[in-house]
């Protein structure tokens, strides 16, 4: 038996969220418990001294996405209100234009919902395919594009499988027939580089928490610029925000979400070369000890800390209680309390049976060798243990 690391849990699960870094958080501290003001209050000097410290971090966000003018940002409160936010914004926004939206079945369910409701509020939606590797087609796109078509949302990176979608080319489709493209590039803010100009998109949604920055914090990016592109908000109060999002701005969180992104950007490069090295040793030994086990997604194009296996013959809950000292994922964390086969899987032809015996590992910042690879010897050893488990039922076939 492989020896616990001195009651240490091994967190590999920083798709769901990473840890804050502590320059981060020694960033956000003095806006807490000095710089406390309400940056909505132009009344008096604290006030005024918080309203050009968010100031400063939207210009940040903004200059750090590829923008051209802090305009362009809208603080939210993550990725899921960011999401709600391009979607039914844009949607009531765009009704002359028409009520046709495209997305892709393996979005998040901050894209997927909204879209539901507007489903049922007399919008016609499309979710395109994807491949055995979770990319979409782009022809099927194509074809799909009418001249009503309002909005294109696509996500850069899939949380699951880590899975990168050609996003500039799928741009350059949406707008050759005049419609907006948004792009929830939670997952891939931190991990890949990210530039609103390169993706040539008009919304990008973006989330603090998973680039080591605090929870409870993402900002909208909105194409300033040829076209100005006008939403509708989903919240409404005081008009903080542009009109786009009332309610008593995070200055501590914007702050922190600004720093959090200074750091990947100008660490970026060398983190993503270590994480992807490591992520291909946890991943190539687990695959070579074990028989029946695969590996889901795009090797060519997907996120340098992901990794994401089927393991046939095996309870997956069973083996993730089974490895307390290791924090893993099976699909999404956002859908985790719906223990169902994964959805995005599923969208990618893998049989139920595999989908649901999904192991999703990521890796992050603070990941070492030793984690890796004592996380690598615990799961082969359970997963070892488990299958010659005399009276286990329910035995599956090892095809995908
Ligand atoms: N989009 C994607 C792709 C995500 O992975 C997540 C978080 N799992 C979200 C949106 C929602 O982000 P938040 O937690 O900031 O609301």
């Amino acid at each position: 038996m492989i020896a616990a690391m001195a009651d240490r849990i091994i967190y590999l699960d920083h798709n769901a969220t990473t840890p804050c870094d502590p320059r981060v958080v020694e960033a956000m501290l003095p806006f807490m418990t000095e710089s406390y003001a309400n940056s909505t209050t132009r009344n008096h000097r604290p006030g005024r001294d918080a309203a050009s410290e968010l100031e400063r971090a939207r210009t940040t966000v903004d200059r750090l996405l590829g923008g051209r003018a802090a305009s362009e940002v809208v603080f939210t409160a993550g990725a899921t209100e960011g999401n709600n936010l391009a979607l039914m914004g844009a949607a009531e926004a765009l009704v002359d234009r028409g009520r046709h939206i495209i997305s892709q079945r393996t979005e998040h369910a901050s894209v997927l919902a909204p879209l539901t409701v507007l489903a049922k509020r007399g919008w016609e939606i499309t979710l395109v395919g994807v491949d055995e590797t979770g990319r979409i087609d782009l022809n099927e796109l194509g074809r799909e594009l009418r001249d009503d078509t309002a909005l294109v949302s696509l996500m850069l990176a899939n949380n699951e499988t880590g899975t990168v979608q050609p996003l500039s080319e799928a741009a350059e489709l949406a707008r050759s027939r005049g419609a907006l493209i948004h792009c929830d590039a939670a997952q891939a803010i931190g991990k890949i580089p990210v530039d609103v100009g390169k993706l040539n998109v008009d919304l990008l949604t973006a989330s603090a928490h998973k680039f080591y920055g605090p929870k409870g914090v993402g900002a909208l990016w909105i194409r300033h610029r040829r076209p100005p592109i006008r939403l509708e908000p989903v919240i409404y109060g005081g008009g903080q925000e542009g009109g786009l999002r009332s309610g008593t701005p995070n200055v501590p969180g914007a702050v922190g979400m600004a720093r959090a992104m200074e750091i990947t950007v100008s660490e970026g490069d060398g983190e993503r070369t270590r994480v992807a090295v490591l992520r291909d040793r946890l991943e190539s030994s687990i695959l070579e000890s074990l028989d029946g086990s695969w590996r889901n997604g795009d090797v060519g194009n997907r996120l340098p800390n992901t990794t994401n296996l089927s393991i046939a013959d095996i309870d997956v809950n069973a083996l993730l209680a089974s490895l307390p000292d290791l924090a893993l994922n099976t699909g999404s964390a956002c859908t985790s309390a719906h223990p169902e086969p994964s959805p995005v899987l599923r969208a990618m032809g893998v049989s139920d049976e595999l989908a649901g015996s999904s192991l999703r590992l990521s890796l992050g910042r603070f990941t070492s060798e030793s984690d890796v690879d004592h996380a690598s010897a615990r799961i082969v050893e359970e997963v070892t243990r488990l299958r010659d488990m005399p009276k286990r039922m329910g035995r599956g076939s090892h095809r995908r």
